[in-house]
């Protein structure tokens, strides 16, 4: 029933935790029930003292045998407590907690965890872990959760505090599956899995408790994906395109195309001159050249007198995207318009009339395009950039505006296969693998910040040899107190500064659109030398000429980030550079920003962020507008995905609408909200 109860109404929480248990995304008791923990710690093995081995972490029963004795060295004051039990002694020390002694009564008998070390002449254990054993076990004496934690929040009182959530509400924890299902697909019951994944009684009830909690999430993920693949899957045939000789429009080209992007042009073309419906995923790193490509393919669509498309995620990229193209089609009498948020609402208009009137060839645009009010006359090729910059449903929704619309998407991020699969479904993949000849790699190199001003003058020299560069600064919440340099303050630094002898732009996403471009533009034309700015350049804009790129506080930004940003250089032959600054330097910041200076190949990169700070964050589902894998890893539990695909089809062959399956179809929609409207709430 009311899982949703606010946490703080839980026995011992109350509103001054509820705040700290916020810091951890647990704000209801159906948060707590998921906040699953990152490991166990096996105390149930309960010792002997006479067993007892030095330097082990170990579980004991025993009793309080004597009055606490206080000692004070200088300024610590250490407190001993002796404990028996029958088969032996062990004393139990803290510091500096003088009021710790009176917690504890003579002859009581405690459960007592931690380290076994030998000190003073004496076997004892520092700042041990215990709990009367007369109370039901919770931190020890037991398999023992152990959860990622927050400040002002310990193991102890969170378990505790997790354990009353479960006392109170496993009641209320509803089944999804029924018996027949449980038992074919070889799971425990919800309330077993729930209690135990927190509390295992044994180990083999731990491995099948996340087994059924993983298959769950797989489940309920795949179904509503497939839901929604489903309902824009067309089973009819698609538009088959006349092959279109391409000579002259190659030929009009300032480069020849490299290998990979012929092979797959060959791919995406068979696609379009069969009469399947195309849904193609292109990946390649950044810089492998794929707007090429999308141009071919939509040139390809308007010879054949249909109207082709191409989305981007941002206003800057669709507008490079449009001057790009635009130079590109002008010849050929091809007629181009592009779509944005921010195009005046009489010119809008008027260009959503041409649109549904077929006097527009190809529209390029923001997600503008997949808006209500824009009507395609025949749209017979949409193509999404940076795809995963979109959700599985603005995707969908764009190919709605078209009948047997073939479908590109293309994309720099490195998907796992098995993601690819979950996301995309029936879409074939394509890959560049090989960069434009004549590129050189960019030299990267990691510097701490003292030494920025060297890295400043560097751009100097740049700037003098013709070049522009680049400086992104990292996004700074307001309330932030830290050692970070938002792009107004670099700015403002710089351009009075250091660089007052040459033009410098600075480009944020508070600006207007308007202000935005203009600066943009300026940069293009190599009106603005240097280029202060967030990441709002990140993806996709095309500077040949710019060869610096300084990120301030590149440990704030994930690899795949820092190399898309990378990616803004090394867009001609000049040599480029890539310069990232450091504030602070943990270990794990260090290997991090090394993986850049080793490698320029972005699924390298991705695999190694990956190894570096597991699928979770790198892969968040979360991004996509889907629920989030909270116990499920999508590379170590393929097994387990695999099977529940499969129970998936089997569900959905019998009950397309899930009206037998009412609580598996009220979880979806719980977990799916408004992305599952309209497809199978009627
Ligand atoms: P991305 O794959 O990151 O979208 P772009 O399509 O923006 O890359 O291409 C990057 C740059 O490479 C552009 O300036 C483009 O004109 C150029 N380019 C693309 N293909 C080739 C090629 N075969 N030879 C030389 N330059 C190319
Ligand atoms: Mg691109």
């Amino acid at each position: 029933m009311n899982l949703d109860k606010p946490i703080q109404y839980v026995k011992g929480v109350g509103p001054r935790r509820a705040n700290i248990l916020k810091k951890i995304g647990i704000e209801t008791v159906n948060d707590a029930l998921e906040y699953y923990p990152k490991d166990y710690d096996n105390r149930s093995n309960i010792m002997k003292i006479d067993e007892l081995k030095i330097d082990e972490k170990q579980t004991f029963k025993a009793c309080i045998a004597g009055n606490a004795r206080e000692y004070k060295v200088r300024r610590l004051t250490i407190t001993k407590i002796p404990v028996k039990d029958g088969t032996g002694a062990v004393e139990l020390i803290w510091y500096n907690q003088p009021y710790i002694k009176n917690n504890f009564k003579l002859g009581e008998e405690y459960i007592i965890n931690g380290k076994v070390s030998y000190k003073y002449g004496q076997i004892c254990i520092e700042n041990p872990i215990m709990e009367k054993s007369e109370l039901i076990n919770v931190n020890t004496g037991r398999i023992v959760p152990i959860y990622k934690l927050t400040d002002g929040l310990s193991q102890k009182v969170l378990r505790n505090i997790i354990f009353n959530v479960i006392n109170e509400n496993i009641d209320n924890i509803e089944e999804i599956f029924d018996e027949t299902f449980l038992r074919k697909y070889n799971l425990i019951n919800i309330k077993d899995a729930i209690r135990n994944i927190h509390f295992p009684k044994t180990e083999d009830l731990l491995k099948k408790s996340k087994y059924r909690l993983i298959f769950q999430e797989f489940f309920l993920l795949q179904l509503g994906l497939n839901l929604i693949k489903n309902k824009y899957k067309s089973f009819r045939d698609g538009i088959k395109f006349n092959p279109i000789d391409l000579t002259e429009f190659l030929r009009s080209l300032h480069f020849k195309l490299t290998n990979a992007q012929e092979r797959v042009l060959d791919e995406i073309l068979n696609d379009m001159y069969s009469g399947k419906i195309m849904n193609r995923l292109l990946q390649g790193d950044v810089g492998s050249g794929k707007t090429i490509i999308a141009a071919i393919a939509m040139y390809v669509a308007v010879m054949n007198k249909y109207q082709a498309s191409i989305m981007a995620p941002t206003e800057i990229l669709a507008k490079q995207h449009f001057a790009t193209l635009y130079e590109l089609y002008k010849k050929f009498n091809i007629k181009i318009e592009l779509l944005t948020g921010s195009i005046s609402t009489k010119r809008r208009n008027e260009i959503l009339e041409k649109i549904k009137n077929g006097d527009i060839d190809i529209v390029v645009g923001t997600h503008s395009i997949i808006e209500d009010n824009v009507k395609f006359k025949n749209l017979g090729l949409c193509i999404t950039d940076e795809q995963h910059r979109f959700g599985v449903h603005q995707r969908a929704m764009f190919k709605e505006k078209g009948k047997q619309t073939d479908v590109l998407v293309m994309t720099a991020t490195p998907i796992p296969r098995t993601l690819a699969l979950m996301l995309y479904g029936d879409l074939d993949i394509s890959i560049i693998d090989e960069l434009p000849p004549g590129r050189k790699k960019i030299e990267t190199y990691v510097i701490s910040s003292s030494l920025r001003e060297r890295a400043y003058k560097f751009v100097i020299n740049e700037i003098k040899k013709g070049r522009q560069a680049y400086i992104v600064c990292p996004l700074i919440e307001e309330s932030e107190v830290i050692n970070a340099k938002s792009a107004e303050i670099v700015y403002n630094e710089i351009y009075k500064g250091i660089f007052k002898d040459y033009k410098v732009g600075l480009i944020h996403g508070g600006m207007t659109q308007n202000d935005k471009n203009r600066i943009m533009y300026d940069f293009v034309d190599g009106q603005i030398d240097i280029l202060v700015s967030t990441t709002v350049i990140e993806v996709g804009v095309n500077v040949p000429n710019a060869t610096v790129m300084v990120i301030e506080n590149a440990e704030r930004f994930g690899l795949a980030q820092l190399h898309q940003l990378r990616g803004r250089v090394g867009r001609s032959t000049y040599q480029s550079y890539c310069i990232l600054i450091a504030y602070s330097y943990s270990d794990i910041t260090k290997k991090r920003l090394k993986v850049m200076t080793e490698t320029n190949d972005g699924f390298k990169i991705a695999e190694k962020d990956l190894e570096i700070r597991g699928p979770g964050e790198f892969f968040g589902v979360k991004q996509h507008g889907l629920p989030e894998l909270k116990i499920a890893n999508i590379f170590e539990d393929i097994d387990i995905l695999k099977k529940a695909q499969k129970s998936v089809e089997e569900i959905i062959n019998n009950d397309f609408t899930l009206n037998a399956h009412s609580s598996i179809k009220n979880e979806l929609l719980k977990q799916f909200k408004d992305k599952l409207d309209g497809i199978i709430l009627n």
